[in-house]
């Protein structure tokens, strides 16, 4: 296999900026959306990432995602609000409701935040970095309706979404905690990744339709596998839940909190694809009587890092910890992009009239 190019995260930022912007988004939101896409990238979760600017494009020609945001809110009341994303773009709207939130615990201590009908969300780790650089605890339950490819513990067949949850506990280094994951064995995007780039997944990313254990793409996308934009509902198979019972649990839990009780509903029934989330977010320091939280955060987290590792070489890390690296890393030598990406970036260029980096060539 090729090995990926390297490009300038900048340079491949505001390449697709000019490509959202051309597709219709406003520019400050096409910024948004390209900013969220690459750090995505930039923090080694390329499922989440440039990988997807395809099937946006294909939403906002489908007319499945708006690309100017339209937002409603549907419910205030001291702590708590309900917002309606309208099918806008999910990296805008999660700024909304990072704004929202901060706001929210300035006057309320506490904010527990509903949003339906968001359009993907990407990577929602993103979403308790941005609160814990504000000094904010946060955690997120998230779904994703109309996207049924994930079987529960024990079932062949899907039934819910990767259904993701993110927590994050800020620290006062800056080294903060982000546990941020699909409840699936694998997030969709990496089947996708596999599929573009040949990637090799774990034996048991999925289940076919016999109950067998697989890590073929074509067991979730069927005879789509090959098309540019593949359906993952197109395959008989479904991905499996991580942990066994607990994973799926979480999974069941997410659709129930951030999809039944959000009003962006449940994988029980076939619905127009949106991410749905429930957000609880809050200053610990506000009820810290004794002032002595973030010591104690500083003290556990110093006391998992010197953990004496089980491999050589190979220390313990806390959630939060690889993506930093990984950015790390990034800034200095560039994002990856393999050539079939780069490709279908520059099919959308040119379809948009929008140039590509000069660096990429012809
Ligand atoms: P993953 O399996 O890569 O796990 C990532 C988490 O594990 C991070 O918190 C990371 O810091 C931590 N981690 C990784 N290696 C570690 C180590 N050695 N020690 C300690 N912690 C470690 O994540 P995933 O399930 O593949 O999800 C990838 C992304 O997909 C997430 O950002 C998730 O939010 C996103 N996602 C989004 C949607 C959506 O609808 N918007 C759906 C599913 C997943």
């Amino acid at each position: 296999m090729e090995p990926d190019m390297r490009i300038n995260q900048d340079e491949i930022t505001n390449w697709l900026d000019a490509l959202f912007t051309a597709a219709g988004c406003p520019k400050e939101e096409a910024k948004l959306i390209a900013s969220h896409l690459v750090d995505a990238d930039a923090s080694g979760h390329p499922s989440h990432g440039i990988v997807r600017v395809p099937r946006y494009m294909e939403y906002i020609k489908e007319g499945t995602v708006r690309p100017v945001c339209a937002i409603e809110t549907l419910m205030s009341a001291g702590s708590l609000r309900l917002i309606d994303g309208q099918y806008s773009f999910g990296q805008v709207l999660g700024h909304h409701v990072v704004a929202q939130a901060k706001e929210m615990v300035a006057s309320h201590s506490l904010a527990l935040i509903g949003l339906r009908n968001a359009g993907h969300l990407g990577r929602i780790g993103g979403w308790a970095e941005l609160l814990a650089d504000a000094g904010l605890t946060s955690l997120h339950f998230v779904t994703v309706a109309g996207s049924r490819i994930v079987a529960p513990f024990g079932g062949r067949e899907a039934r819910i979404s990767t259904a993701p949850i993110a927590i994050g506990v800020p620290s006062a280094d800056g080294q903060h905690f982000i546990l941020d994951f699909a409840t699936s064995r694998v997030a969709e995007g990496k089947i996708l990744v596999s599929q573009k780039t040949g990637t090799k997944l774990p034996f048991d990313a999925m289940v076919d339709s016999h109950g067998e254990d697989s890590d073929q793409p074509v067991t979730i996308y069927g005879e789509s596998a090959t098309s540019n934009v593949p359906n993952p509902r197109a395959g008989e198979g479904a991905i499996q839940t991580f942990g066994q019972h607990k994973g799926s649990g979480l999974g069941l839990a997410c659709e129930l909190l951030a999809g039944a009780l959000t009003g962006a509903g449940t994988n029980a029934h076939e619905r127009p694809f949106c991410n749905g989330m429930l957000s609880l977010v809050f200053k610990a320091e506000d009820f810290d009587t004794e002032n002595t939280m973030q010591q104690e955060v500083a003290d556990f987290i110093a006391s998992i890092r010197t953990c004496p590792p089980r491999q050589d070489g190979q220390n313990v890390l806390i959630p939060g910890d690889p993506e930093r690296a990984r950015r790390a890393e990034v800034a200095a030598n560039g994002v990856s992009l393999s050539q079939t990406i780069c490709d279908q970036l520059k099919q959308i260029s040119l379809s948009l009239s929008v140039p590509p980096p000069a660096s990429l060539g012809e």
